[in-house]
């Protein structure tokens, strides 16, 4: 309707292009609004897309974080002269409707990788666009490098990437007098009601104080502070909410990072070079996702295939999806990601651990239901991390995290417990770690079991697959397929199976 209505007009231009905007909600490093402003008029667009969001991964967090980015964007598209026009449905109907109703010269969009739906949609956009004689550019959005032979040499080419120039946002865009649509209410998208009052705002601006500040002076504590849920939430730079929305690139967060880098020593630059090693973990943990699209759903080693383990409407399972398992730590980590939307990689790590291991859930129903939980769900990071931290990649160390040990490290005084757990507040100090010392606490569950003896059976079972040559043949392949080439990236990437079975338990 809304096309038809423009039809006239539109069809006296000469051409024009769409800018197919996706999880790069950002005028400035774009390179396909940069190469559609170069050759005449353009469209920009954001599609929301219903079977997208209807999605077992998806959530109301993550697209009210996508909704507020969109939204500042347009503003910052009208300030150029053209806003974003905004249309609901499948890409494909989307797109054909526009074609029809006005003279498309090309399409440009960013390379997604983001998993089997979204390369499935792309490859149907990309035959329509050919049947119907429309150029339809990718161009590459990160340092995930598409049909990529070999891991060899990724690193040097993920630092000549981040290193190469920002690009400018266009200076002006020709008006088109679209209706520009409007964006749906979570709602009307079928998405669940899903409450998070300590949420993070999407949007340019958010991303560029969160960036200034964390590398002014946040960044100078990191290290040390981003173990810690309690002081990660302000010692941590808390994008990743931003480069999975694309509100800021990559490659802008690498050369500020370089930038403010540049002459200080001592701990800020040590915390600067720490992050900016982990947005080089951000695009190695997506070119996981990029060669094999099935890690979301698939265990990366054959021997974990048939593993499986409790999922939802199981006591357990709930449990654990509630914060309610009775070891306090583990159970602060899950109520503050479920009111604020983020936490820390060791928390998210051990919520997955003692998940898979302790508690026998399914690693691919923990990952479904913290993927919705995190604001930030990264699809390449997120499978890639869930299989490590559940252990069925057969390449990595099998890492076990002690759910009460943690509390102690991570927690000593008890405050992020009693902040998290109000059953818990009465206790003092490390009293709330271990409630069971001061015969329980009213309202809070009893520990779920003796997590010493659960992390020895989950060594059995896990260990138990771990041999003969079929094993480490399968093991050598995913290593060759996955594995960083280089010694940075080995902490987090993937590592060979060692000689001798190694596990570290109670980290
Ligand atoms: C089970 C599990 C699931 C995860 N799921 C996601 C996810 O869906 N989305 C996501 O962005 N991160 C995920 N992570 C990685 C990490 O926990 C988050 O990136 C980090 O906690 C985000 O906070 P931050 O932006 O303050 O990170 P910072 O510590 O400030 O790091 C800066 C950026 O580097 C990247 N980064 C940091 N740590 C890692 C890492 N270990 N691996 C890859 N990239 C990293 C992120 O883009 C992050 O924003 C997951 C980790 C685990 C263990």
């Amino acid at each position: 309707m809304a096309e038809r209505a423009g039809k006239a007009h539109l069809q006296a231009m000469p051409g024009l292009s769409i800018v197919w905007f996706k999880r790069d909600l950002r005028v400035a490093d774009h390179a396909p609004l940069a190469a559609a402003a170069a050759a005449g008029p353009v469209l920009p667009l954001w599609i929301v897309e219903p079977g997208l969001w209807a999605a077992e991964e998806a959530s109301a967090r993550q697209y009210l974080f996508q909704a507020e980015s969109a939204a500042e964007l347009c503003a910052d598209l009208a300030v150029l002269g053209q806003p974003l026009v905004v249309r609901a449905g499948e890409p494909l109907a989307v797109l054909s409707a526009l074609a029809e109703a006005m003279p498309v010269r090309a399409i440009h969009a960013h390379q997604e990788s983001t998993g089997e739906r979204d390369f499935a949609r792309d490859r149907a956009v990309r035959a329509w666009a050919r049947e119907a004689a429309i150029p339809f550019h990718e161009h590459r959005q990160n340092g995930a490098i598409r049909a990529l032979p070999s891991r060899d040499g990724w690193a040097a080419r993920w630092e000549r990437f981040t290193r190469a120039p920002v690009l400018p946002a266009p200076a002006t865009l020709a008006p088109l007098g679209l209706d520009p649509g409007t964006i749906p209410h979570p709602q009307a998208l079928g998405l669940a009601p899903d409450p998070c009052p300590g949420r993070q705002r999407g949007g340019r601006r958010a991303a560029e104080a969160l960036l200034w500040s964390f590398l002014a002076d946040r960044a100078l504590p990191y290290r040390r502070a981003m173990s810690s849920p309690l002081a990660g939430w302000a010692s941590c730079s808390r994008l990743s909410p931003h480069l999975a929305a694309g509100t800021l690139s990559v490659r802008e967060a690498a050369q500020a990072a370089r930038r403010a880098r540049d002459g200080e020593s001592g701990g800020l630059a040590e915390g600067i070079d720490s992050f900016l090693t982990r947005l080089a973990w951000h695009c190695h943990f997506i070119q996981k996702i990029e060669t094999e699209p099935a890690i979301e759903r698939s265990a990366m080693h054959p021997a974990y295939a048939g593993i499986g383990g409790a999922g939802p409407g199981e006591p357990v399972f709930e449990a654990w999806a509630a914060g309610r398992t009775g070891w306090p730590f583990l159970d602060a980590c899950m109520r503050c990601l479920v009111e604020t939307g983020w936490l820390n990689f060791r928390a998210r790590a051990m919520l997955v651990s003692v998940a898979a291991m302790h508690l026998g859930l399914d690693w691919r129903a923990v990952g479904l239901h913290l993927a919705r939980l995190f604001t930030d769900y990264e699809p390449g990071i997120h499978w890639s991390q869930v299989q490590m931290q559940s252990g069925v990649t057969g390449v990595n160390t099998i890492r076990m995290y002690n759910p009460v040990k943690q509390g102690f490290d991570q927690d000593p005084e008890g405050a992020f417990v009693r902040r998290w757990v109000p059953e818990l507040r009465a206790l003092p100090g490390r009293l709330a770690l271990e409630p069971w010392r001061a015969g329980g606490a009213a309202g809070y569950p009893a520990p779920i079991g003796d997590h010493e003896a659960l992390a020895r059976a989950a060594r059995e079972r896990l260990w138990g697959v771990r041999h003969g040559p079929a094993y480490r043949a399968a093991a050598d392949a995913v290593q060759a397929r996955h594995g960083s080439r280089r010694s940075g990236m080995r902490q987090v990437g993937s590592r060979r199976p060692p000689a001798q079975p190694r596990l570290e338990l109670g980290e």
